[in-house]
């Protein structure tokens, strides 16, 4: 469906600098694949899908969609947004319409639909997202889930053979991350072609037949979900994919501020996924800080999470410490023994650490 060749982009600054985002980008689409774009910003993801879609021309290569290569002079960029649709961060409606009116809006104009026809279509796209009863209501009204389902609609209004999505869920409030990927997951049982960027990683394996790794201005690796996840080939892959979450306090002293560490780790667990574990975190965390640890201020805790192999931990560091400050028995240990898989204690170049394993 897609032939992506040499596909490059260099961006000229004002001030006559060059940075070249796009260096070689190959790669061939087909009708029915679902793939995800993961990679570290600033690789240009998006970049890329702007090119895809002409909104960003690229400097050099070509982009062939169903055989016509739409970077030649003259290509009608009409026809490839009627192919192609686009779903952004930041949802792009268009306020001063209602919901309804954003979803009939394309169609009218650009596919010269009755208004009656848009009108049916549009009702029942929003009924497809869960929103037929606020059709007549303005955006402004709706939450950040709820414009992002209202643009995927209006997006599918337009009947588009592939549509691109530019981390259609980064600008979301976490509780509201969920509705928008159970409506890109319905369009891909439906076989709908889709080019997701994303950095929902467990989504991404879930959902996607293929993976595209973008690093440096390549396609740095591409292969299956399974693959990529399980057995990148690449350490630059290896690296972004394992990579570990963190989110690190400070404790001074008695009087610290354990509404501050509460609302971090409640925050960190809400973040990825592991709101289940934020109740067990938080106790250990007290009973470390507040009763087992209490004589070892100033102290750096810790709380980090893999994504892949779903570890979470609490590391507690004490600097210039030699031995461990945990006691041999007693009842806060037998507490603490309760709410871990397995706790560590080792010695670094620094002080001390102690390594509470919560799975
Ligand atoms: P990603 O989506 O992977 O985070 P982008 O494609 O947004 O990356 O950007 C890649 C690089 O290109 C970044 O360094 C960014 O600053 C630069 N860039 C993006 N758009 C422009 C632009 N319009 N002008 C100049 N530089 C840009
Ligand atoms: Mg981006």
């Amino acid at each position: 469906m897609i032939t992506v060749s040499h596909l490059s982009k260099t961006y000229q600054d004002p001030d006559g600098s060059r940075l070249t985002v796009l260096k070689d980008i190959n790669c061939e689409i087909h009708a029915g694949e679902v793939i995800s774009i993961i990679g570290p910003s600033g690789t240009g993801k998006s970049t890329f899908l702007r090119a895809l879609n002409l909104l960003d021309p690229p400097s050099g290569g070509s982009i062939e969609v169903d055989g016509e290569n739409i970077l030649q002079k003259g290509y009608p960029v009409h026809k490839l947004r009627q192919k192609m649709g686009m779903v952004f961060q930041n949802f792009n409606l268009f306020d001063h319409m209602t919901v309804l009116e954003n979803v009939m809006y394309a169609p009218c104009k650009i596919r010269k639909k009755s208004v009656e026809q848009a009108r049916e279509e549009g009702l029942a796209l929003l009924r497809k997202v869960g929103l037929a009863e606020k059709a007549g209501v303005y955006p402004s009204s709706l939450s950040g889930g709820q414009k992002q389902r209202v643009a995927i609609a209006r997006c599918l209004a337009m009947k588009p053979e592939v549509i691109l999505f530019d981390e259609p869920t980064s600008a979301l409030d976490p509780t509201m991350v969920g509705e928008v990927l159970s409506v890109i997951r319905q369009l891909a049982k439906e076989g709908m072609t889709m080019l997701i960027v994303t950095h929902e990683m467990k989504f991404a394996r879930d959902v996607s037949t293929r993976i595209f790794f973008m690093y440096d201005g390549y396609i740095h690796e591409d292969g299956s979900a399974e693959q990529i996840f399980e057995a990148p080939r690449r350490s630059a892959t290896k690296a972004f994919v394992q990579r570990i979450r963190k989110e690190v306090f400070e404790v001074n002293g008695q009087d610290y501020d354990f509404l501050d560490m509460e609302t971090s780790i409640r925050r960190f667990c809400f973040k990825y996924n592991i709101a289940g574990k934020s109740d067990r975190a938080l106790q250990a965390c007290k009973l470390m800080v507040e009763d087992i640890m209490k004589d070892y201020f100033p102290m750096t805790v810790r709380i980090t999470h893999s994504e892949m192999s779903e570890e979470t931990a609490l590391d507690f560091m004490v600097e210039g410490l030699e031995t461990s400050p945990l006691p041999a028995s007693g009842d806060f240990l037998e507490k603490l023994r309760g709410m871990c898989r397995e706790i560590v204690e080792e010695p670094t170049s620094r002080g001390f650490r102690v390594k509470l394993r919560l799975d």
